[in-house]
C-alpha cells in the first residue's frame, strides 16, 4: 500500500488539508462501539512517536450534495511500514474526498515544547557535556533523561537562563533535508547531534548557531515562537537524570498554579511568600516539640490513673480485679495503663476494654506476684469464638465485635478464677 505524503514534513504550520481516503479498516468493537483506522493519500497530522502525542482534530467529508459530516480523530498512529493510521469512532468510504482539521492549539503546544527540547537538550549538552538520551512529551509536563548528572541548582538555574536567553534571540529555526551521507559526515564531525538509524534523506532541523540534529517532528519557525522554557524538577533515574520542564503558555499555567498554591500557604500562615518555609520549619519543630511533651504527659496521667484505680478498687481475698470498660479510649492509652497499674499495685489483675466504632479492643494483665498465663487465657478464650489475639504471660491483648464481649469477658474471668484456684 501506498504511503501517504507527510504534509508536516514541509509545513509545520498547516492546520488543514484536503486529502482522500485511501483505506479503512474496522479495529476492534467493544460493547457494539466500533473503531475505526482510516489511511489517507496525505496527512498533516502528527502520529505518535519520537516521545511525542499525536495530532487531535478532525475529518470532514462533504457529499455531493452539500451535507458535511465532521468525523473525529481521537488519536493517529504509524505502523512498522510507514502508513498513518487515523482513529474515529465512525469509517468513511475509499476514495471519499474530506478536509483534514488539527486541533491546532494541542499541536501548537507540543510543537513549543517539543522545539524548546531540542533547545534544552543542546544547551545541556554544550554547557555541561550530558548527552539527552530520551524524551517524553507529557499532558502537563515533559522529561528529558540526560546521561549524566546529577547538577547543582547553580547549574541548573545557569540553563535554564542561557535557554530562555536563545529563546529571546529570536533565532531561526530551519529545516532541510541532506543525502544520508553528508549527515554521517556532519555526525563524524561533530555537527550533528543524533543520527537515527534508517537510510534514505536525513530531515535536520537547525537551530541557528545552536544545534543540528536528525528528528522526523513538528516545530515551531524561531526560538521565540517557544515562548520562555521553565525547568520544574530533577529525578535520579537508572541512566542519569531526568529533568522536567514546561515551554510557552504551560509555564504560565505552572507559575499561575505556584502561585495559587503560595497564596493558600501566605493565607494560611498569616507570613509573606519570602517567610513560608521558616514558618514551615517552626511549625515542625513546634509540632516535633508537643509530641514528645503528649508522651510525658500521657505517661504522667496514666501513673494518676492507675494510682486512683488501684484505691477504687482495695484488695479482697488477696486479690485486686480491676474491670473497666471505656468508649473511644485509644488502645495505646488502655496498654499503656494496664502496665503501669499491674506494675505499680501488688495483687492486681486488671480486665481492661476499650469500644470504638468497629471493635471492642481489650487487655487482660497481672502483677508479677501472680503466676498464671494471661497470654493462654486470653488466646483460648478468643479462640473460642473463632478470633485471635494473646501475649505474654504477664500482659496479653485482643479484639472482639462489641456483641461478643460479654461472653469473652465471663469466660475469661471464669478461666482466671480457675487458674487462681489451681495455683493454691
Ligand atoms: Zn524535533
Amino acid at each position: 500500500m501506498q504511503v501517504p505524503e507527510r504534509l508536516y514534513y514541509a509545513d509545520s504550520f498547516l492546520k488543514s488539508f484536503p486529502a482522500s481516503v485511501a483505506d479503512v479498516r474496522e479495529l476492534s468493537r467493544t460493547g457494539g462501539e466500533s473503531v475505526w483506522q482510516i489511511a489517507l493519500d496525505r496527512t498533516a497530522f502528527y502520529p505518535t512517536s519520537g516521545g511525542q502525542p499525536s495530532d487531535t482534530g478532525t475529518l470532514r467529508a462533504v457529499s455531493p450534495s452539500g451535507a458535511s459530516l465532521d468525523i473525529p480523530i481521537d488519536s493517529v498512529d504509524e505502523d512498522e511500514h510507514g502508513q498513518v493510521w487515523h482513529f474515529a469512532p465512525r469509517p468513511l468510504a475509499v476514495g471519499a474526498q474530506v478536509e483534514g482539521h488539527i486541533d491546532w492549539e494541542r499541536r501548537f503546544d507540543h510543537m513549543q515544547q517539543h522545539t524548546g527540547q531540542h533547545l534544552l537538550s543542546a544547551v545541556f549538552l554544550r554547557e555541561l557535556s550530558a548527552p539527552t538520551v530520551s524524551f517524553h512529551l507529557g499532558e502537563s509536563l515533559s522529561t528529558i533523561d540526560l546521561a549524566d548528572g546529577p547538577f547543582t541548582q547553580h547549574s541548573l538555574e545557569r540553563i535554564e537562563r542561557l535557554a530562555n536567553q536563545i529563546i529571546a534571540e529570536d533565532r531561526a529555526v530551519s529545516v532541510r533535508n541532506v543525502p544520508r551521507a553528508e549527515a554521517e559526515s556532519m555526525l563524524a564531525a561533530g555537527a550533528l547531534r543524533k543520527l537515527p538509524e534508517r537510510g534514505g534523506a536525513i530531515r535536520l532541523i537547525e537551530i541557528d548557531g545552536i544545534d543540528r540534529n536528525a528528528c522526523g517532528g513538528t516545530h515551531v519557525r524561531t526560538t521565540g515562537q517557544i515562548g520562555g522554557l521553565l525547568l520544574r524538577g530533577t529525578e535520579k533515574v537508572s541512566r542519569g537524570v531526568r529533568i522536567e520542564f514546561v515551554c510557552g503558555l504551560r509555564a504560565v499555567r505552572a507559575a499561575r498554579a505556584d502561585a495559587a498554591i503560595i497564596g493558600h500557604a501566605t493565607a494560611a500562615l498569616s507570613v509573606g511568600a519570602a517567610d513560608v518555609p521558616a514558618a514551615i520549619e517552626r511549625l515542625k519543630g513546634e509540632a516535633k516539640a508537643f509530641a514528645k511533651e503528649r508522651v510525658r504527659l500521657r505517661e504522667e496521667l496514666a501513673d494518676y490513673h492507675a494510682a486512683r484505680l488501684a484505691v477504687e478498687v482495695p484488695i479482697e481475698k488477696d486479690l485486686r480485679f480491676v474491670d473497666r470498660l471505656w468508649k473511644d479510649r485509644d488502645p495505646d492509652y488502655v496498654k499503656l495503663l494496664a502496665s503501669r497499674l499491674t506494675a505499680a499495685a501488688p495483687s492486681t489483675i486488671v480486665f481492661f476494654s476499650s469500644e470504638t466504632s468497629n471493635a471492642v479492643f481489650l487487655v487482660l494483665a497481672r502483677s508479677l506476684d501472680f503466676s498464671f498465663d494471661c497470654g493462654r487465657i486470653l488466646r483460648e478464650a478468643l479462640s473460642q469464638l473463632g478470633l485471635r489475639g494473646g501475649g505474654s504471660a504477664e500482659f496479653a491483648q485482643g479484639e472482639v465485635p462489641a456483641h461478643q464481649l460479654n461472653a469473652l469477658r465471663d469466660s475469661v474471668i471464669a478461666a482466671v478464677y480457675k487458674a487462681l484456684e489451681n495455683s493454691r
